[in-house]
């Protein structure tokens, strides 16, 4: 196979990801559509990317006093095939960043992501450090920010909220059409990490 300009060779790269459209979603009347979405934003399987402190506020979020569960929101997935939603929660640094990216692209579509707390969307308090990642949208396209260091449950419970309404306004047609860049294309010029 010829290299193409950019690859490493000897490196193993990732196929594209197929982007495929059930007969339901492509060809369904807009009634049809929005049962589909209102399925979808009320069945969101939780992948945890718990990083650092934030992780236990998302923990706390999931417990019986918050109880993101009555949004239709499931905690804790096994791992990344059986999940619709990531929340990456805490630091993100550059030596964990390819598993972030590699567990994410092991999602099936359609896949979302929040960004938890400041270090998961720009680096938060550690920015200038020379081994953290400045946002995982750096790495992975993001739906949802939630700010704060570290943000409190109700703010999760708000990007869930955030989330689900997005969910309920989008067309899969157009999602998987790619017509949109994504953040991660949008930023990925503007924040250099030092050195670069
Ligand atoms: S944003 Fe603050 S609380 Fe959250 S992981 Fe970073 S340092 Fe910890």
């Amino acid at each position: 196979m010829t290299p193409v300009e950019g690859q490493v060779v000897g490196e193993p790269q990732l196929l594209p990801e197929p982007k495929r459209l059930g007969v339901l979603s492509r060809l369904a009347p807009e009634p049809m559509k929005v049962v589909l979405n209102w399925g979808r934003r009320y069945s969101l399987w939780v992948f945890n990317f718990g990083l650092a402190c934030c992780a236990i506020e998302f923990i706390a979020a999931s417990m019986a006093r918050h109880d993101f569960i009555r949004l239709g929101v499931i905690p804790f997935a096994p791992g990344p095939r059986q999940a619709d939603l990531m929340i990456v929660s805490g630091t993100v640094t550059d030596k964990m960043a390819p598993a972030v990216k590699r567990l994410y692209e092991q999602m099936p579509e359609p896949k979302y992501v929040i960004s938890f707390g400041a270090c998961s969307n720009c680096g938060g308090p550690y920015w200038d450090s020379y081994s953290v990642t400045k946002g995982v949208d750096q790495i992975i396209p993001v739906d949802v920010y939630v700010p704060g260091c570290p943000p409190r449950p109700e703010a999760l419970l708000q990007g869930i909220l955030k989330l689900q309404e997005k969910i309920a306004r989008e067309s899969l047609a157009e999602r998987y059409a790619g017509t949109s860049p994504s953040v991660a294309q949008l930023t990925s010029d503007l924040v250099k990490g030092p050195g670069a």
